[in-house]
């Protein structure tokens, strides 16, 4: 296939080896058609990944096929994954009753729970770039492209930068729209030993399901894999102290089982979606873009898409459409990562089984912010509205079916899980 963008994308850079920048690294490699482009892939080894994405969306199953070339079973291995068919939901909702929220087909389509430590190593594999270890100052566009400098390095500049350096320092209301209707912020991270154990032969078959928990001051998930089992309580700082949090967290893992622990770390994580994801000439991906807090494992599925849709784009399309292209892929992006946040934050609508303060706040204050939120005046994009014609039509007596392959984010199979499953 003829390629008409590949000729104006020979010097691309990717700043951040986390779960983004790995990614979008190895899909340089993959995608672009001529072998004599030039990847600089930059990272600053003093400055740690976040590391914690272990749960995924069946795309990525797909996708590691791709950029690996290894066949499934080898990629499973090398991740130390098991196969995730969905999520199990234990105390949320009115209608005090578990449920699962699988993927479509349910029990056929899976994902995996991964090692996001090994993913990196394995796609390093598959990715051919020079590699600079230096601490980036600042990404800026330039005539043409963009122009990054370094500490202790001449600037160089490129026809593209992938900015994967994660979460903002700070998030400022000009630059970036504040999920604030989810009302969670902060993550206990422990790993305890594994409760599937690896196979002899071949990778593990059994379906497992990420499990999110509702607890007192918010809820915990636990993630299995073959080398560990992770375990993340996840609150708001604001309404529940670390102390009464951990001390839950103990209460928790005794009553399922668990004898010993590693503290891992405490994380503080912002819900937002920055308003300038693509320019053009930097395209910000993974925790650098958006994120928002990992009951559904968005983050991603989310770097997933917003490194498919610049680099196709880019490669696709001649260079004289880039100016024209690229802020209707920014607002494409933003109303993607929108609609996820929606889906997430509406997952508190109905309380759970608790009836503490942080299950109030987060149902009676945070959730119902969601509409000033995400008014399509503030966000210029329809999230909203399609957010809300999701809800319509689950409350249609019969739902056509020409309506059930529809999507807000996710699909309408999934809405409709999780409504039955809430009782909303
Ligand atoms: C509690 C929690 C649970 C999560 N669970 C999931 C999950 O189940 N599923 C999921 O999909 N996601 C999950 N995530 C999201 C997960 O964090 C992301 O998927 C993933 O880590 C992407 O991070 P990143 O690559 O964008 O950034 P990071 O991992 O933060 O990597 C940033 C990179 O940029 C580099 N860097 C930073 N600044 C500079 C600089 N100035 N110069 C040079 N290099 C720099 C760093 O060295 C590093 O390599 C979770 C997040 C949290 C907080």
């Amino acid at each position: 296939m003829i390629q008409p963008g590949s000729k104006s994308l020979r010097k691309i850079a990717v700043v951040g080896r986390g779960t983004a920048g790995s990614l979008a690294a190895a899909s340089v490699s993959r995608l672009h058609p001529d072998g004599d482009h030039e990847l600089h892939h930059i990272y600053d080894s003093r400055i740690p990944v976040v590391g914690v994405g272990e749960g995924s969306w069946p795309s990525l199953v797909q996708e590691l096929r791709k950029l690996t070339d290894l066949p499934h079973e080898t990629v499973q291995q090398r991740l130390k994954g098991t196969r995730k068919y969905g999520v199990a939901f234990e105390g949320w909702g009115r209608r005090n009753r578990d449920f699962t929220h699988y993927f479509t087909p349910q029990q056929v389509s899976y994902a995996y729970h991964l090692s996001a430590d090994l993913m990196e190593n394995l796609l390093r594999e598959s990715t051919n770039a020079h590699r600079i270890d230096a601490r980036v100052l600042d990404i800026e566009r330039v005539e043409g492209g963009a122009e990054v400098t370094f500490e202790g390095l001449p600037p160089e500049r490129y026809d593209l930068v992938f900015d994967a350096r994660g979460f903002p320092r700070e998030l400022d209301p000009g630059r970036h729209i504040e999920i604030s209707f989810i009302p969670t912020d902060t993550a206990v991270i422990r790993r305890c030993p594994a409760i599937v154990d690896e196979e002899k032969e071949g990778p593990v078959r059994q379906h497992t399901y990420t499990r999110a928990v509702a607890r007192p001051h918010g809820w915990v998930f636990v993630i299995p894999l073959t080398v560990h089992t992770s375990y993340g309580y996840i609150f708001n700082r604001g309404v529940s102290g670390l102390a009464d949090v951990e001390a839950d967290f103990d209460d928790f893992l005794e009553a399922d089982g668990v004898s010993e622990f590693e503290q891992r770390a405490v994380i503080r994580f912002p819900n937002f979606v920055d308003r300038q994801i693509y320019d053009g000439a930097v395209a910000r991906i993974g925790n650098a873009a958006a994120f928002m807090e990992p009951l559904e494992a968005t983050a991603i599925v989310s770097a997933q898409l917003q490194i498919g849709m610049v680099l196709n784009m880019r490669l696709n399309r001649p260079a004289e459409h880039r100016e024209r292209d690229a802020p209707v892929a920014n607002r494409f992006l933003i109303d993607n990562m929108l609609r996820y946040g929606l889906f997430v934050g509406w997952h508190y609508s109905c309380g759970s089984v608790y009836d503490t303060e942080f299950w109030r706040y987060a149902r009676d204050r945070a959730w119902p912010r969601f509409r000033a939120a995400a008014d399509p005046g503030a966000v210029d994009c329809a999230a909203l509205s399609k957010f809300d014609e999701m809800i319509e039509l689950l409350n249609r007596p019969v739902i056509d079916k020409a309506d059930w392959d529809r999507m807000c984010g996710v699909p309408l199979t999934s809405y409709a899980q999780m409504s039955q499953g809430l009782g909303v």
